[in-house]
């Protein structure tokens, strides 16, 4: 019997590369497993139950990432039984390192949101506790893979819809430098902050996806070489490593007491391990980060949304004329997020209004690259909440936009500046995992793994949910 609830990539690869177990075996188990759990947990949009003859260990996929041949919705009404022509650079990659495709996660539609709610196909369970949300928006891979339904899986993050879900599931996930992951065949939300990540559980599993993943890629112009070779992390010192607090991210204020003890801990256990913390500031980044985010990201998404008329791909509304169709498509096609945010973005990039928010969002944004890069001037990375609260339940904040959106005010601003994230999970509140979010300079990928596996072996998180134990 294969326990794939607690097995690691790295443990499958190794049980498959002595021949313990077929690729197509080790396949079958996590199908099975899939079977067994998800008609509650909702991870799966799509289940590849055969085998494709990949020699390695399987994975799954965001349904933001085209797949060859193999539904691609996005988790949208509008791209209804899409099949994409074509597989997404970092599918070939996956592909190409021997990995078969386990299925599509699901996720909030368009990746806009923060819990799955906003899928067209009903939202995902967190495996912790299904009466609570996994978060979002990559929602379904993150408990995929909590939940031992695929070893490890791929998300696409950007203000956090990596960093997270797999905060709230208790997962490691990464949200790489803008640029060192191909953004080629993956359905475009912000094109300036969209980048793929893996979603993992452990953090030498995520360095060896990330590994897979990275590099350039002619068919996106920006992406780029990474510049040094991933190195899978080992070790559990932290000497020499200066770790820097953003006050204004770890603060009380709108923070559960819980996560704020257990990111406590795990700064002190950091300290524990020879880094040196200090204290640090983004204020800027924190005070205006949000605000900014809402007015660049819903202005490239009503750009990238454009394209879905009717005419090309997945659903189409009846109509009379082409004007009508493009309407009725559009109507009935997308739900409130994405048309909310088409809303926002329009009114942002019109004529009369793009200085004042367009092009103010943007000066602020160069603010919080600044800001961001003072800081690393004195540290090798910061720490904070990834998430100010633990999952919370269905229906909490899906009536309130607001709310939903604060619930990635600590990821935002490193994606406005274009940094790496990470996130492990360092502890728990009321029974839920709670995660620590670091961050870097541009390309410091394998400081954050080094960083982050020292932890994960001081604070031994047991990333199986407590019920499924
Ligand atoms: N929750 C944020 C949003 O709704 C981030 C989503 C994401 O990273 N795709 O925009």
């Amino acid at each position: 019997m294969i326990d794939t609830l607690r097995l690691s990539a790295e443990q499958a690869t190794a049980l498959v590369a002595r021949g313990d177990v077929s690729a197509a075996e080790l396949h079958r188990a996590y199908i099975d497993a899939i079977a067994l759990r998800d008609p509650e947990l909702h991870a799966y949009l799509t289940v590849c139950e055969e085998h494709d003859g990949g020699t390695g260990i399987p994975i799954a996929l965001k349904d933001v990432i085209s797949t060859k041949g193999i539904r691609t919705t996005a988790g949208s009404k509008i791209l209804e039984g899409y099949r994409p022509v074509y597989d997404a650079t970092v599918t070939e990659r996956v592909r190409a390192a021997g990995m078969s495709l386990l299925g599509k996660t699901n996720t909030d539609e368009f990746a806009m949101g923060s819990s799955t709610e906003n899928s067209a196909y009903g939202p995902t369970r967190n495996p912790w506790d299904p009466s609570r949300v996994p978060g979002g928006s990559g929602g379904g891979s993150a408990a995929a893979v909590a939940a031992g339904l695929a070893p490890w899986a791929l998300g696409s993050d950007t203000g956090g819809s990596v960093k997270q879900p797999s905060a709230l599931c208790g997962n490691v996930g990464l949200r790489p430098t803008y640029g060192t992951v191909s953004r080629y065949g993956i359905i475009a939300f912000a094109s300036s902050l969209d980048q793929v990540g893996p979603v993992a559980r452990n953090v030498r599993d995520c360095a060896l996806l990330y590994s897979i993943i990275a590099g350039r890629d002619e068919r996106d112009s920006t992406t780029v070489d990474v510049p040094a070779a991933v190195s899978l992390p080992e070790g559990d010192s932290l000497k020499g490593l200066r770790i820097g607090v953003p006050r204004e991210m770890n603060s009380e204020e709108g923070v559960d007491p819980g996560v704020t003890a257990a990111v406590r801990t795990a700064i002190e256990q950091a300290r524990a391990l020879g880094a040196e913390v200090g204290e640090c500031s983004l204020p800027k980044s924190v005070e205006y980060g949000m605000a900014c985010y809402y007015l660049i990201a819903p202005a490239e998404a009503s750009s990238n949304l454009a394209r879905f008329d009717g005419v090309r791909y997945g659903f189409r509304a009846d109509a009379d004329d082409l004007t009508a169709l493009y309407g009725r498509t559009r109507d009935q096609g997308f739900g409130d997020e994405p048309k909310r945010r088409i809303m926002l973005g329009t009114y942002a990039l019109s004529a009369g209004y793009y200085d004042a928010y367009y092009g103010q969002a943007q000066k602020v944004r160069t603010l919080i690259r600044r800001e961001h890069a003072e800081v690393f001037q004195k540290f090798d990375l910061i720490v904070s909440p990834t998430s100010p609260t633990i999952a919370f339940r269905f229906g909490e904040k899906a009536a309130n936009p607001l709310a939903m959106y604060l619930s990635d005010i600590f990821t935002i601003p490193s994606c406005m500046a274009g940094l790496p994230g990470l996130s492990i999970p360092c502890g728990l509140s009321e029974g839920m995992p709670v995660g620590l979010q670091l961050i870097g300079p541009q390309f410091a990928e394998n400081t954050l793994f080094r960083a982050g596996h020292a932890l994960e072996q001081a604070l031994a998180f047991d990333v199986v949910p407590g019920r499924l134990r």
